[in-house]
């Protein structure tokens, strides 16, 4: 029999549930990547584009091959099993409200539908909150049951994948240039065992240390599933600082997949009212604000498509706390520019900053030059990304604005 693996957040071969049950089980194994269009151009597609290519030779290099369909995801995997004969199709189970809807329509149609783990260490739904309810709203009660719980094994590569010879493999573009980070499993795997070997040690202590730059960087190939997070768990077991993020982006999957609406609705104060004030959203978007750190942060994210988390909560909660400008217009631009924006994260991160998602704190917010004189204190994240303010001395990094001539180029702070 032959069985189509449909593949979308989990470009990888090892400790894949999905992949393996494919290949233990059947005659014939067809890994299928349809691109949609709607993936839009930009650093996360060209990061897509090479995550694909490395799989495709993954596949190659175990008899099989990776194949590419344009289109439509339910209409193109229907093709392919009419043409094929195929019985079955298998994919990796996900929880934003794109692929519920992808899912939904894959199980209505006449063929053998079966989802498997692989998207979160521990799959969403599986822990349950002993007070009652389908999902935890608060992280610390999550993260004890988390610590706690009993994983599957980590699964192995698998040696052969047998793809039939005669399907056309389709085309799948070079991305359009050089990409900031390389895409793809064999590059997640060399970061993350190095990182794992040289900088996990120090991360407790200086994963907020914005100069210094020490967290992983692995969030983009998570993203994409090029590792799977059970694995890089398991790699980093000991390291509790390490695991807690790992939780902390179980978590989200699991709010979400409780409350798929989580990108659009949220739960305001009664009376409150987000501020409409196009140029200062343009302005941050730009990292022309005025305030030295949220620039750095917002320009490292325009020119890497990644910025530090400590970054992130500092920017999020300028735009919504000091501007009064909504969450969900912040969510977009972040969505739009990171290589590992994803509807589950990043709409959960800025749910939280704004105290408006399921753990509702209007109260929470951040100084962003108190954050800015504890994690950056000499300056020198904001000399990196700022170039106007390269010759300020590091006591007025922070402010500029209080120099007797301030810098040219460089706006005053918006307020
Ligand atoms: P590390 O510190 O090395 O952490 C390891 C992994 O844990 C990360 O790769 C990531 O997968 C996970 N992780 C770490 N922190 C968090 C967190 N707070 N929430 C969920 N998972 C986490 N992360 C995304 O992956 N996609 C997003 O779209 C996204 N949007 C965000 C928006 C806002 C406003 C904020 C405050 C945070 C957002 N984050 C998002 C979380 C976090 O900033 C990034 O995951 C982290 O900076 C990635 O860098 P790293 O891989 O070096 O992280």
């Amino acid at each position: 029999d032959t069985v189509i693996v449909l593949l979308n957040r989990d470009l990888r071969v090892h400790d894949h549930p999905a992949l393996t049950a494919a290949c233990e089980g059947a005659r014939a194994v067809i890994p299928l990547f349809v691109l949609d269009e709607a993936v839009p151009a930009g650093h996360r597609r060209g990061f897509l584009l090479e995550c694909l290519a490395d799989l495709r030779a993954s596949f190659q290099a175990r008899g099989g091959d990776l194949i590419v369909r344009h289109g439509d995801v339910v209409t193109e995997t229907m093709k392919l099993v009419r043409g094929t004969g195929a019985e079955a199709v298998f994919a990796s189970a996900d929880v934003s409200l794109l692929a519920r809807n992808r899912q939904d329509r894959l199980a209505r149609e006449r063929i053998s539908y079966q989802l498997f783990p692989g998207v979160t260490v521990v799959p969403p739904g599986t822990l349950k909150p002993s007070g009652g309810g389908d999902h935890y709203r608060v992280f610390t009660p999550y993260w004890r049951s988390w610590s706690r719980h009993r994983h599957r094994p980590v699964l192995a590569a698998p040696h052969r994948v047998p793809t039939p010879q005669d399907l056309d493999a389709g085309r799948l573009p070079g991305p359009a240039r050089q990409q900031p980070v390389p895409g793809g499993e064999t590059a997640a795997r060399d970061r993350a065992r190095r990182w794992i070997r040289r900088d996990l040690p120090g991360y407790a202590d200086g994963h907020d240390d914005l100069a210094g730059d020490r967290t992983s960087h692995l969030s983009p190939y998570l993203r994409f599933g090029c590792l799977s997070p059970l694995e890089l768990a398991h790699l980093a077991a000991g390291g509790e600082a390490f695991l807690r993020q790992l939780c902390w982006r179980d978590f989200h999957h699991q709010v979400t997949y409780a409350f798929p609406r989580i990108n659009r609705e949220d739960y305001r104060p009664r009376g409150h009212r987000w501020r409409d004030d196009e140029d200062a959203l343009q302005a941050w978007r730009e990292g022309m604000t005025g305030l030295p750190i949220v620039d750095a942060g917002m320009r490292q994210l325009l020119t890497e498509g990644w910025m530090h988390n400590r970054a992130r909560l500092i920017v999020a909660s300028y735009l919504v706390k000091v501007l009064g400008i909504d969450w969900r217009a912040g969510a977009r631009h972040f969505f739009e520019h990171l290589l590992d924006g994803d509807v589950a994260n990043n709409s959960g991160n800025w749910q939280w900053v704004a105290g408006t998602g399921n753990d509702t704190r209007p109260n929470r917010g951040f100084n962003p030059l108190r954050q800015a004189q504890r994690f950056d204190p000499a300056g020198e994240y904001v000399r990196r990304y700022v170039p106007e303010l390269t010759d300020v001395p590091a006591a007025h990094m922070h402010q500029p604005w209080r120099l007797s001539t301030p810098p040219s180029g460089y706006p005053r702070p918006m307020l």
